[in-house]
């Protein structure tokens, strides 16, 4: 794309449109107004935490087709904050305003199998898979895969959600009809020596920038905690960055995105799943980066330059999970950076804020992942 063909920077006193309401659109309407921009956030939730913090907000369904036009009349840009937006309400939006993501990584990464062969296309190590419908497919893909494996539905899965681990034949059964017979994916389960996750962006114009890589705890499949640097050696840093520009850059992607990965213990990288938006292993940036994986997608869907991701201290964020949040005052007392998402209902399971605490770097300012 030459210069002249690229849209302009939406300039300050711009508005951002935001589909989705949760905590991540909080915080990237937090980052839109330290730049002067304004956002308009889309949710079907009544009360969505964004819509606190946003200079305007529409509650209405997301095919609602009256709603999105009023909405894409309102602002310069959009962009969403979860993956499950209807791809008929992209395709609507995007023909009225520019849409960052586009609908093509959306498409690849609202389906599990798209996105694996996706990735195996391009070359990107996974863990061995296969597509399954119904019960005989399923029989000849655990056979082919082997033990032990997880079960994932195709679609709307996040956090664990329509999952079942299968340690040997005879649970395939009770596996399918927990995923009530759901398209799915059979993977073999990865003995992983750790999980981390890649945060990158690339620009209106190709630019890309990345994060170095956290990594990540799970507790019941739901992200615990993300700790930077990681155990990662400085090979497998590089490698994580360069699989993520190419996923970009195949993809055509403006914004943030998120390759999450499994390390293994002979210095593999297999590639878990790839998120079309920011990430809550990055939310450590908020603190140790002085542009944030928040602001950092601003400026891509914006059309302004990218900003600087290097990291200026270690960081450990530990997620508030369910009734942990109301731990707040403890917390509040202690140094580290609170963030509550002003969630009404604690529910379990439920993400109800983070915190992350930072500690000075061993190396050098900016320094690589291992310092
Ligand atoms: P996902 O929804 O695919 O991100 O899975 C949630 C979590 O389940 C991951 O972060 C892993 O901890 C675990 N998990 C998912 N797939 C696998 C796999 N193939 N092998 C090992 N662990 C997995």
């Amino acid at each position: 794309m030459t210069l002249a063909a690229l849209p302009l920077p939406v300039a300050p006193g711009g508005t951002i449109g935001i589909l989705g309401g949760g905590q991540l659109g909080r915080m990237l309407s937090l980052a839109a107004a330290r730049l002067g921009l304004k956002t308009h956030i889309y949710s079907d939730e009544a009360g969505a935490p964004a819509f606190a913090v946003s200079a305007a907000h529409t509650h209405a369904a997301y095919r609602h087709e009256a709603s999105l036009a009023d909405f894409a009349r309102d602002v310069d840009v959009i962009t969403f904050e979860f993956e499950n937006v209807p791809s008929e309400t992209v395709e609507f939006l995007a023909a009225l305003k520019p849409t960052r993501p586009g609908a093509r990584a959306l498409a690849v990464t609202q389906d599990r199998l798209a996105e694996k062969d996706f990735l195996n296309r391009l070359g990107i190590a996974t863990a061995r898979y296969a597509g399954v419908a119904g019960s005989a497919q399923a029989r000849a893909a655990l056979a082919a895969i082997g033990t032990p494996a997880i079960l994932k539905t195709r679609r709307f899965g996040y956090d664990g959600k329509g999952q079942a681990r299968i340690a040997g034949d005879h649970e395939l059964e009770s596996a399918l009809e927990s995923i009530h017979g759901a398209p799915a994916i059979l993977e073999r389960l990865v003995d992983f020596a750790c999980e981390c996750s890649l945060v990158a962006a690339r620009g209106a114009d190709g630019s890309f920038a990345a994060y170095d890589p956290p990594e990540n705890v799970h507790r019941e499949q739901i992200l615990r905690r993300s700790q930077v640097p990681s155990r990662l050696a400085l090979a497998q840093h590089a490698e994580a960055t360069a699989i993520a520009r190419t996923i970009a850059d195949a993809l055509a992607y403006v914004g943030v995105l998120t390759v999450e990965f499994f390390a293994t213990e002979d210095g593999g990288l297999l590639v878990n799943e790839i998120a079309p938006r920011v990430h809550n292993s990055g939310h450590w940036t908020l603190e140790a980066c002085m542009v944030s994986q928040f602001e950092q997608h601003i400026r891509a869907v914006a059309g302004w330059p990218l900003g600087d991701p290097s990291r200026h201290s270690n960081a450990e964020m530990v997620n508030l999970i369910g009734a942990e949040a109301e731990e707040w005052k403890a917390l509040s007392a202690q140094p580290v950076a609170l963030h509550l998402y002003g969630k009404h209902e604690i529910r379990p399971g439920r993400k109800m804020g983070h915190f992350t605490r930072l500690s000075p770097l061993a190396g050098p300012p900016g320094g690589a992942a291992g310092d």
